[in-house]
């Protein structure tokens, strides 16, 4: 089947960044099969939308966030040591199965009516999220948390890592799900289970994502224990010879930077500046890391940490904070922005063949509107989608040549039944929560 999407201004977001002010884009099933500027005869196809003048761009890539967190969201964001007092204890006594599988299903929904295609998961029961993303329809990195403790779906790290072995075993041939393995942090593993980790990721070739440099315990922990950064630690443990998505960043080191510059394997960051700012962390030397040449992408964080899902509120937060930390307005411009949030970002997650819009690459687009009363006027519209723009302004998605947002609404979902699913689900959670 074809689908014609004409009268949209068109950013390729391709090697070049062409773009097509007055432009259109040809899908078949799932691929893009012509894409360009408006011609006298428009080829036939048996759909076709007329985009109005909005921007169409790639999809946007959220290299970093925990679906099953939304039951989270709000909950003493504003208490220091959040992480003990409350995530641990409540994700161990009431996260179910059920509640992270409702959970999931709310946040894709989120995630795709702010025009995400693509993102980077890191939770438990991710079978469960795998089995929810085959469902909706989307392409994600799907990770099995590992962590030095019991957890709601598994009892020892044992029992975790064969978790994550089924887990790889069970996706690693589907077009949209790559399966991976995610520990928790460096300082919240044991040495031998990080190494189980390597020989895991070689085994099935399966990324590793996890977060580093985060917290400042943790860089204090390793310089007093090992005399290293946790970089360096992980460096000697083999992950950079990996596929290695490593989430935050904060506290990375010149020399860090200089060993994420040389590694052998596919290695990228997941920047999440909203998390980070919110809980007083710091911010990633993202400037320092890109003089480099190493891949960075944009993440939300969990709906407990960052609130938002959506990347509009990253790229805004992106460049107002990098600019005031370097003291120069001119540091990333907002070309550059948009491109860690969408061709950056699939990259970072090793999805090759989408994060542009060329002839021959998979169907994994957005169209933002620009009716709205925010988006008038438009000079350069890599601006007005960093400045002006806002999750809201997202009309129609497509993944893999399927369209899942039209009209700003989801097509295959109802919004207020998944609400309804998960709010039942949460029932003990919250009164627990209410109590902490
Ligand atoms: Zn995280």
């Amino acid at each position: 089947m074809k689908t014609l999407i004409k009268n949209v201004h068109v950013l390729t977001m391709d090697e070049h960044r062409q773009e097509y002010k007055n432009g259109y884009l040809l899908i078949e099933d799932e691929r893009i099969i012509a894409v360009g500027a408006m011609p006298e005869s428009l080829p036939a196809a048996e759909k076709v939308i007329d985009g109005a003048g909005g921007i169409l761009l790639p999809g946007f890539v959220n290299t970093h966030t925990h679906c099953g967190m939304i039951p989270f969201r709000s909950l003493g964001d504003d208490v220091p040591d959040r992480l003990r007092r409350f995530l641990f204890p409540l994700e161990n006594a009431y996260m179910t199965k059920d509640l992270v599988k409702a959970s999931s299903a709310y946040a894709i929904a989120e995630m795709l009516l702010s025009g995400v295609t693509s993102f980077c998961d890191m939770y438990y029961f991710e079978d469960e999220v795998a089995e929810v993303c085959h469902a909706m329809q989307v392409r994600a990195v799907v990770g099995e948390t590992i962590i030095d403790m019991p957890t709601c779906d598994s009892p020892n790290t044992q029992a975790s890592l064969a978790y994550c072995e089924k887990l790889l075993q069970k996706w690693q041939q589907h077009p949209l799900i790559k399966p991976a393995i995610a520990p928790h942090a460096p300082n919240t593993n044991k040495i031998a289970d990080l190494q189980a980790i390597v020989a895991l990721s070689q085994k099935y070739q399966a990324p590793i994502t996890m977060h580093v440099a985060e917290m400042d315990y943790e860089m204090t922990e390793f310089a007093e224990k090992y005399q290293q950064t946790p970089l360096a630690f992980l460096a000697d443990l083999g992950y950079l010879d990996c596929e290695f998505i490593l989430a935050h960043g904060i506290h990375l080191t010149q020399a860090d930077i200089e060993l994420l510059a040389a590694a052998k394997g596919q290695v990228s960051v997941a920047h999440c500046i909203a998390a980070n700012t919110k809980s007083a962390k710091g911010v990633a030397p993202v400037k320092e890391l890109v003089a480099q040449g190493i891949t960075v992408g944009l993440g939300t964080d969990g709906p407990s940490s960052g609130n938002t899902l959506d990347l509009f509120t990253q790229m805004r937060m992106v460049v107002n904070f990098h600019k005031t930390k370097n003291h120069d307005r001119a540091l990333f411009p907002a070309k550059e922005i948009v491109a860690m949030a969408t061709t950056n970002g699939a990259k970072a997650l090793g999805f090759k063949d989408v994060g542009s819009l060329e002839v021959g690459k998979k169907a994994d687009l957005v169209l933002v509107e620009t009716q709205s009363v925010n988006m008038f006027p438009i000079y350069d519209a890599y601006s007005a989608l960093v400045y002006s723009a806002n999750a809201s302004n997202v009309a129609a998605v497509w993944v893999n040549g399927q369209q899942l947002v039209k009209n700003k609404e989801l097509v295959h979902e109802n919004l207020t039944d998944l609400r309804a699913t998960l709010y039942q689900k949460m029932d003990k959670f919250v009164a627990a929560a209410r109590q902490q």
